[in-house]
């Protein structure tokens, strides 16, 4: 891992210590990097697929036999419940390097037989090369899950990798590296630059020469700096980006799994999902019970230290985003909304008084053009709306530059299926929430995104095609 002179503290968001000190990446370590990564390219494209497949096996291994140190550290930076941290974020991340091992193994190339204009005849075939260095840069909000997800592709694929996690969330990363050093994966295949985006770290990194390719995930205006970074030598980019994803849902739903969802996805991780929903629209017969049903759903939500079984809803990363997110705590009353619960900060005890608490919170009142309706807030918070027709609350639902992903209750058959083709987005779930398949098509149509990961759909940005073309 490089590490310069300069050092960042990574501060605990459940009580504000610092947790450790960070190093942070000169513009000559991410250079160091970059030609580790280089370097150790030829060989790593090179190794037998069994070979590849079978070290990546021994990382998804290595990282389960190491859950707890991967717990602690998730908890630790990111303030997310144990608990989920255990259920979700880390076996994830080692499924996400089972999977592409085992994808790259089974998929088929493409072949065609063809007559030349001579008459003779001739073969085309396709092979699968590695992109090259790829350059992984993460938020902070599922650290170890989202940085695997890239990983496991790229490096399934052949690729080398520099990864940029957030400043905010160092230690899972750190992790993976000794992990994957531990497995016998050869130096310079995984590579760790630790520090800030713009003007530090993730910036040097998306815009060296050296880098093949730019895999992102983070917030929309971040996507279009590395964009712009990538422009220089035309590299291509993979981008998940912001969301502000709608849930809709019609009188004839279960109304009971719908509100039990919904509550997830507005309040897990303290909202601070990119699928989660932050507006959600009821169809009016059943508006008021689903309000009710919410409001119970949030009141009934444990607030408190990660480590403690009972936690449901940890802190938010920060001081510094709990003080935006509360700024749209503000914005809603200002602009008229009806507060249903929450609205500010609650009590902890005083040990955790620096921590970045704050309540879950929902509203109902406010017109489709406030911006609590339009803007990503990235905290435990939904607005609920209510609608009267199919086709209005369809054009309600795509008023958005956003496009990642929506979820559609009502036990109408005809109707879901109308639904799913008119929402804009990239994943649409019925009756449903975060079910995810790994060999689906994964990404963010409109503003959230460019291109699609999961499955054999991460081999299109991990991989270039050649064709070769024979004359028999
Ligand atoms: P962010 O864009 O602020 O930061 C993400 C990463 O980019 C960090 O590592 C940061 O240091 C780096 N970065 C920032 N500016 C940079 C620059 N100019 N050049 C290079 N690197 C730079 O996002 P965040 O606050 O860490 O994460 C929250 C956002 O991520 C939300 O918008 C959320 O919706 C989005 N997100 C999207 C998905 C998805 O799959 N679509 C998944 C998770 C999170």
């Amino acid at each position: 891992m490089a590490g310069g002179a300069r050092r960042f503290p990574n501060i605990s968001p459940q009580d504000g210590r610092v947790l450790g000190h960070v190093h942070e990446a000169t513009r000559e370590d991410v250079d160091a990097a970059v030609r580790a990564a280089r370097h150790a390219l030829p060989a790593w494209a090179a190794l037998p697929q069994d070979e590849r497949v079978r070290l990546l096996h021994a990382v998804a291994d290595g990282i389960m036999a190491r859950i707890d140190d991967f717990v602690a550290a998730e908890v630790a930076d990111n303030g997310m419940p144990a608990a989920f941290a255990r259920r979700v974020d880390v076996p994830r991340g080692a499924a996400n390097f089972r999977i592409f091992a085992d994808l790259v193994r089974n998929v088929p190339t493409e072949s065609f037989a063809m007559t030349a204009p001579d008459g003779s005849p001739a073969m085309n075939y396709t092979l699968r090369t590695p992109r090259g260095v790829i350059a992984v840069v993460c938020p902070w909000n599922l650290p170890l899950l989202l940085t695997t997800w890239k990983v496991g592709p790229a490096l399934a694929c052949g690729n080398t990798v520099v990864v940029k996690p957030s400043e905010e969330t160092p230690t899972a990363t750190a992790l993976l590296a000794d992990v994957i050093a531990a497995a016998g994966i050869p130096a310079g295949v995984f590579n760790v630059v630790q520090g800030f985006g713009a003007g530090s770290t993730g910036e040097w990194l998306t815009q060296h020469p050296g880098v093949d390719g730019v895999t992102f995930t983070g917030e929309t205006a971040t996507g279009e700096a590395i964009m712009a970074a990538a422009a220089k030598g035309v590299r291509p980019v993979s981008f998940e980006l912001g969301g502000k994803n709608p849930a809709i849902v019609f009188a004839d739903a279960d109304l009971d799994r719908a509100v039990a969802t919904l509550a997830r996805a507005a309040f897990e991780n303290c909202g601070q999902v990119c699928l989660g929903t932050e507006r959600i629209y009821v169809e009016r017969p059943v508006f008021d019970r689903f309000v009710a049903g919410m409001k119970a759903a949030a009141e009934a939500l444990v607030i408190g230290r990660s480590d403690d079984p009972a936690t449901m809803l940890g802190p938010l990363i920060s001081i510094g985003h709990r003080d935006k997110v509360l700024g749209y705590y503000a914005r809603a009353l200002a602009d008229g909304a009806t507060l249903v619960t929450g609205g500010g900060i609650p009590e902890v005890d005083a040990a955790l008084a620096k921590g970045a608490w704050i309540e879950p919170t929902i509203w109902t009142g406010l017109p489709d053009t406030s911006a609590i309706c339009r803007e990503e807030i990235f905290g435990p918070c939904c607005h609920i709306a209510p609608f009267d027709a199919e086709d209005e609350v369809v054009g309600r639902a795509n008023d958005t530059p956003y496009g990642l992903c929506a979820s559609i209750w009502t036990r109408d058959l005809a109707r879901a299926h109308r639904m799913a083709a008119a929402v804009e987005v990239g994943i649409c779930w019925i009756n449903s929430w975060f079910l995810r398949d790994l060999r689906t098509a994964f990404g963010g149509a409109k503003q959230s995104g460019i291109g699609r990961e999961g499955g054999v759909h991460s081999l299109e940005f991990y991989s270039e095609l050649r064709n070769v073309c024979i004359a028999l």
